[in-house]
């Protein structure tokens, strides 16, 4: 089996991209037997986000995606953070400084800093120029005596080109002059992103590396080092980056207005719009691969099946989002009515501040699932098609008197078709939707009125709104006394 390996540094909040790579990383790693490893790279302690470290995990669990080693579950190549790995790093960095693979530099900021105004000055390539790779030895024993922080640097080649082969790219090519001699140990001791990525890879006997397009430019450097250090690195497939919905820009996780419309990159931001993480698990196994063109919906088990790395699509490609939506409208559909119940709960609880525990398990909204099922293709749009149910008689206000008229009714027509109706609610037998709606069709064509006319104040007395679920279906699950005292209210 292989080993794979979601390397997220938290810096941040979980965004699709990064959720669309760790699935791939699962999928790959389901598909061949093998092991799905998480690994936090927090090596920039500038750009640290202790709360990032949990969203992710929540973000991971939310889509099922369950790893082998972790953090929080250790594994035998940890620990998994890479804070807690420094002396590795060091011993690493070391082990290259003693073969001739890296060197140490003693730059100041200062130092660095007139480097790079001179060579602005003089119009000069920009980038370190390799000062401190030649010095002498007594240079160097003598920097050491005064004590001078200090940085390793690689030392690469100077000539020639690297290449690196790319599952689904091919062959990558850099020539090596481009690499400036890149620092691979600060003088804090914390590792950069090459050195740590290389080693903990080589170490935790990672496979396949597949993570965003936006590390192909690091890949020869970190062959680079995998030659140094005489290892063999791991196959590589860099994974198309996200467009935004423009199709132009990348993706990001703040600025997210495109043609003056917002458009949601988060995954939290997905979850509190009430997506499901079924939808979204079907939606992201076609970002960048494809089932199946003629199949839109399909399992995890058959998605692990088929998943094959050959496949993946290197276009960037923006997000589909209506058919995001559509795929959470057929999950909706489709689901339990006792599992959409749950699910509910919290977005009804949150958005109508009421109690989850008790929505969980209402006998009211049990019933309204059904007129809710059919109409939302996302769960916190439940909300406002329901509301009416959860409120006190007394809290049911309409903005205008009049919309308890009907169309073509004037207030005395309106007036008689309420206490018409509210003989008929407090006497039919049984309560339910067909008979209430029988006998409410009977009075109307005995007052002479059309049906839409005669319902309509009933609707508005009853929920408050002009559209709103079924009528007779929505007094049932109210009950007779419940409508009955909405009907009195109006008719005051
Ligand atoms: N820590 C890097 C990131 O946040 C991971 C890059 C890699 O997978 O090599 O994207």
């Amino acid at each position: 089996g292989a080993r794979v390996r979601f390397a997220p540094s938290p810096t941040g909040p979980l965004h699709l991209g990064g959720l669309r790579t760790a699935l791939f990383n699962w999928l790959y790693a389901r598909h061949t037997g093998g092991q799905f490893i998480l690994r936090i790279e927090d090596t920039d302690q500038k750009r640290y986000d202790p709360q990032s470290l949990d969203e992710l995990m929540d973000g991971l669990r939310w889509l099922g995606l369950d790893w082998d080693e972790g953090p929080d579950i250790g594994g035998p190549y940890g620990p998994y953070i890479q804070s807690q790995r420094r002396e590795i790093y060091a011993d690493y960095a070391q082990r290259l400084v003693e073969s001739g693979h890296a060197y140490r530099c003693y730059a100041t900021a200062e130092e660095l800093e007139a480097m790079r105004a001179e060579q602005k000055a003089r119009g000069l390539p920009q980038g370190y120029d390799r000062r401190y790779r030649y010095i002498s030895d007594e240079e160097r024993a003598r920097l050491e005596a005064e004590g001078r922080p200090s940085v390793i640097r690689f030392a690469a080649p100077l000539e020639g080109k690297t290449v690196v082969h790319d599952l689904i790219r091919g062959d990558i090519e850099m020539d090596n002059s481009r690499i400036n001699d890149p620092v691979l140990l600060k003088s804090d001791g914390m590792p950069t992103y090459h050195l740590a990525v290389v080693v903990d890879d080589h170490l935790m006997r990672i496979t396949h590396v597949l993570r965003g397009e936006e590390w192909i430019s690091s890949a020869p450097l970190h062959k680079l080092l995998y030659d140094a250090f005489g290892w063999e690195m791991p196959v590589l497939v860099h994974l198309p980056v996200i467009l935004d919905p423009s199709g132009k820009g990348k993706m990001s996780k703040r600025k997210k207005v495109v043609g003056g419309k917002e458009y949601l990159a988060l995954v939290r931001e997905f979850r509190e719009a009430g997506y499901l993480p079924e939808a979204m698990f079907n939606f992201l196994v076609n970002v960048g691969w494809n089932f199946d063109p003629e199949r839109e919906i399909f399992t995890r088990e058959e998605a692990i099946e088929r998943f094959d790395l050959a496949q993946i699509n290197p276009t960037a490609a923006a997000l589909p989002y209506a058919k995001l939506e559509w795929l959470n409208g057929v999950y909706i559909r489709e689901m339990d009515p006792a599992e959409l119940q749950k699910r509910l709960a919290p977005f009804l609880a949150k958005q109508l501040g009421l109690d989850e525990e008790t929505l969980r398990t209402s006998p009211r909204l049990a019933k309204l699932i059904p007129l809710i099922q059919v109409r939302i293709k996302l769960l916190s749009e439940a909300a406002d098609i329901v509301d009416w149910a959860f409120k006190e008689a007394s809290e049911i206000t309409y903005p205008d008197p009049t919309l308890l008229i009907g169309k073509n009714m004037d207030t005395d027509q309106a007036v008689a078709a309420l206490q018409r109706g509210l003989e008929l609610l407090r006497s039919v037998e049984p309560f339910d939707a067909a008979t209430l709606e029988a006998a409410f069709r009977a009075a109307a064509a005995e007052m002479n009125v059309k049906v839409g006319s005669f319902f309509a104040p009933f609707r508005v007395a009853i929920t408050g709104k002009t559209v709103a679920p079924p009528l007779f279906e929505s007094m049932e699950v109210l009950g007779r006394e419940e409508v009955v005292r909405r009907v009195e209210n109006a008719l005051q």
